[in-house]
């Protein structure tokens, strides 16, 4: 009689651990189509890929795809939980079927269903939030639609700004400035609206090996109508957003950025080199040659391998340059189609000429 229960219990909890196998995987997938990164691009695990035919086409119904593409998206995510239940209970066996516990974790969707049908009621979109806040910005004659054409026709012009592919991604137009959120979508009318940076916040982008700056910039209108969102974007992509905006966009909390490729190397460059240790040196620190102020507070020495091993040659120069000359120099011989390899590369030393690489460069030291 003893190894029955024994048996039982053990395949019970090979059930058990595989439902929490799979409730890791369910969840991991769920976030990524929920955030999706890129690879789920790839393999067209997005909404706006699997619901292609329902959304129609952005480029000619902006407003319209925006209005379906959040309802879908809220009624998709809604049915996140009810799958769950249901997978947990049929497919696993490990809680009870039960009627009540379907619709309790069926009740988000139940409601985001009849908030749908509210939004287009009677088949048109005039009760989205979106249609709500195109209203306030129409003139006296006006009507949502006509807001909603106008903000079309410009979306459909190539010189557009565009940044950011899913939720998040904010449009510029002439006279337009839309951030598509998650669920909802924000629209300014520039003449309306004061822009300011509000802040900015640094990341290790893994596969550059270089840090991505983006900056958080307020948009507050005058129209009571439509509220003051944040627009948030790689900090190398503002140049192109101030050619698009038309009014100035205030910094007056004076923060620091890094537009460029080469400002974001030259980061990189400086933290590569203080692990390289001291050059110590008894000799005076001179200005560099390259900008004629700064110290030359770098030296090139051979550190990379033995003398004789590999192409970079040992350099005899005194310090001459400074860090951030010698990053901008090391950055222009490098293949600028491939920033993410530029950290491995070599370059020649800038006064003998000797091949060096990053791990061969020292801060100096009296
Ligand atoms: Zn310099
Ligand atoms: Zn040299
Ligand atoms: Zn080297």
């Amino acid at each position: 009689m003893l190894p029955q229960p024994v048996g039982i219990s053990h395949q019970g909890h090979t059930m058990v651990s595989e439902f929490a196998l799979a409730s890791i995987v369910y969840f991991l997938v769920v976030l990524g189509f929920v955030f999706p990164p890129p690879e789920f691009y790839g393999i067209g695990l997005t909404i706006e890929s699997m619901f292609r035919r329902a959304l129609g086409d952005e480029a000619m119904h902006f407003t319209e795809y925006h209005m379906r593409l959040t309802t879908v998206r809220l009624l998709v995510h809604c049915c996140i939980l009810p799958t769950y239940y249901l997978s947990a209970a049929v497919l696993f066996e490990v809680v009870e079927l039960r009627l009540s516990y379907l619709l309790l974790s069926s009740t988000p969707l139940l409601l985001s269903f009849l908030v749908s049908l509210y939004w287009h009621a009677g088949g048109t979109w005039k009760n989205h939030p979106l249609a709500k806040t195109l209203a306030s910005h129409a003139s006296h004659a006006g009507t949502w639609v006509s807001v909603s054409d106008a903000l079309a026709t410009e979306f459909r012009r190539v010189d557009k700004f565009v940044h950011g592919k899913t939720w998040g991604k904010i449009v510029v137009t002439d006279n337009w400035i839309v951030r598509c959120g998650l669920y909802v979508i924000n629209t300014a009318y520039q003449p309306d609206v004061h822009m300011s940076i509000q802040s900015t916040d640094e990341h290790l982008d893994p596969e550059t090996r270089l840090t991505s700056q983006f900056i958080n910039i307020n948009v507050s209108s005058i129209n009571p109508g439509a509220a003051d969102f944040r627009i948030r974007l790689n900090a190398t992509d503002y140049n192109d957003l101030c050619n698009k905006v038309s009014g100035p966009i205030l910094n007056v909390r004076n923060v620091v950025f890094h537009q460029t490729l080469t400002e974001r190397f030259e980061e990189a460059f400086k933290e590569e080199v203080t692990q390289n240790g001291l050059f110590v040196t008894d000799r005076e620190i001179q200005e560099c040659i390259g900008c004629l102020y700064a110290p030359s507070d770098v030296k090139i020495s051979k550190l990379c391998d033995d003398l004789n091993t590999g192409d970079c040659k040992h350099c005899l120069c005194r310090p001459m340059w400074c860090m951030r000359c010698m990053a901008k120099w090391f950055a222009n011989r490098q293949d600028q189609s491939t920033p993410e390899r530029w950290l491995s590369g070599k370059a020649p030393c800038p006064t003998c000429r000797s091949k060096f690489c990053m791990r061969d460069v020292q801060f100096v030291s009296s």
